[in-house]
């Protein structure tokens, strides 16, 4: 269990209920009305509040793609008076626990170790959405911003949940709940704000339209509304940033960590490979999985597994999935760590792994429905790509920074907080200005 219950903010369960329209429109109103005195200091230089330390808040929602916000209020304001790239490329693989966790250290999944949202450790044991920080085995950036004197707040965030190993956490952070609203976590954030000595890194998760997306499928009315939902509760939060004159020393960043693709068939992958002679345990499900081929050490368990491997792949390949032996992927998607096991598999678009045990599915066929929304598949498909906003201080409106990737927003935190960027983070700080576009990329739309 983590340590530093002193840290711990007590957050009172509450089911989550959609807010009143009379609110979302009260709290768009006051976004709107705000919006003339950014508009006008846009152009000067920072005032004075601009001597306050540099803060960044990142916030994601699982799940969204680029279409999903596009019309939403706060999004489109965000666009004007903020950078909004083209799409956030995920990590391998494109799912919400190895891309969150790659948001907050900078490394791929090969490296940080949360290599899917559940996954066996050959010492530890399984791993399933689990929030203990000592899972993470590469240090977040609550830890290393923490060794620098920065303190840092975070309101649900795959591993933030006290101190890493033998590391820091967050100054401030609560306790996984799904049924708080965003309006809630926007509310608490805030309010960290504006203590006395506040956070300068936050992190938040937000449900996105990751849970509708499953269920129903992309860009469906529902998907609408939790978002509309959660861009007034965001909306909030700008109008809050703005009104404390906020703005001139911290930035927002929007992030979400994969898209969503429709499910046309879905797959049991592990009772074909039974079907097939090979005995396997399949973790995972949607558009990616691992899979353990027998677990002995010996010389002969060894020999039968690459036998087991080699056929599995020939399986796999004929159900029109990618499947490589751990280590042996694409260089872009590295999977030396155990943790991977035998073998991965990566679904096309449009086909979902489903496990023998329907656990994937089960959320969805309990309500009657299908699976129909999946991601997990390769992360350069279109329809993987996720968001990236930002707005505040270091950021030009209109600025487009193109296609960016998961593994450059570490760098981005570090770099608006004016700290050096370690050695293992291979990714870069994204241009967050109009200039700084043109002279990194010699466009201002450069594809990457
Ligand atoms: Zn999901």
């Amino acid at each position: 269990m983590a340590s530093a219950p002193q840290n711990v903010t007590p957050e009172p369960p509450g089911p989550y209920h959609p807010a009143p329209m009379i609110r979302i429109l009260a709290f768009a109103f006051a976004f709107a009305a705000l919006l003339p005195f950014a508009r006008a200091s846009a152009a000067v230089e920072p005032s004075p509040a601009a001597a306050a330390p540099p803060t960044v808040i990142l916030i994601s929602l699982d799940g969204t793609r680029p279409a999903d916000v596009a019309g939403l209020p706060l999004f489109r304001r965000l666009a004007e008076r903020g950078a909004a790239a083209d799409g956030l490329v995920p990590v391998f693989p494109s799912n919400t626990f190895p891309n969150h966790v790659t948001f907050v250290t900078g490394v791929e999944p090969d490296r940080h170790g949360i290599v899917n949202n559940a996954f066996r450790d050959p010492a530890r044991g399984v791993y399933r959405y689990d929030d203990d920080p000592t899972w993470l085995q590469a240090e977040p950036l609550w830890s290393l911003l923490a060794r620098a004197g920065i303190p840092s707040a975070s309101y649900h965030w795959v591993g933030s949940e006290g101190a890493w190993r033998d590391g820091l956490g967050p100054k401030h952070w609560v306790r996984f709940d799904s049924r708080v609203p965003a309006q809630r976590k926007m509310d608490r954030i805030l309010e960290w704000l504006a203590l006395a000595d506040p956070p300068r890194f936050v992190t938040c998760w937000l449900r996105g339209a990751d849970a509708t997306g499953h269920r129903l499928g992309p860009a469906t009315p529902e998907s609408a509304q939790a978002l509309a939902e959660q861009d007034a509760a965001l909306a909030q939060l700008a109008a809050g940033l703005e009104a404390r004159g906020l703005l001139a020393s911290t930035t927002l960043l929007v992030v979400s960590d994969h898209g969503m693709a429709r499910v046309e068939r879905t797959l049991d992958l592990e009772k074909e490979l039974e079907a097939a002679g090979v005995r396997a345990s399949v973790i995972g499900g949607g558009g990616f999985a691992t899979v353990q081929l027998g677990r002995g050490a010996g010389q002969r368990e060894a020999k039968q597994r690459r036998a087991a491997v080699r056929r599995a792949v020939e399986v796999a390949h004929e159900l029109g999935f990618e499947a490589f032996a751990r280590g042996e992927t694409p260089p872009d998607w590295p999977t030396a760590n155990p943790r991977f096991g035998d073998l991965v598999v990566v679904a096309p678009v449009g086909t979902a792994i489903v496990d023998g045990h329907g656990a994937l599915a089960a959320p969805a066929a309990a309500l009657g429905l299908g699976l129909q929304g999946a991601h997990g598949h390769r992360p350069e498909a279109p329809e993987m790509a996720g968001i990236f906003f930002a707005l505040g201080r270091g950021v030009d409106p209109g600025a487009r920074p193109g296609r960016v990737r998961a593994l450059d927003v570490a760098p981005t935190v570090l770099a608006l907080l004016g700290q050096p960027q370690p050695a293992a983070m291979t990714g870069r700080p994204i241009p967050l200005q109009v200039a700084a576009i043109r002279s990194t990329t010699g466009s201002e739309n450069p594809a990457r």
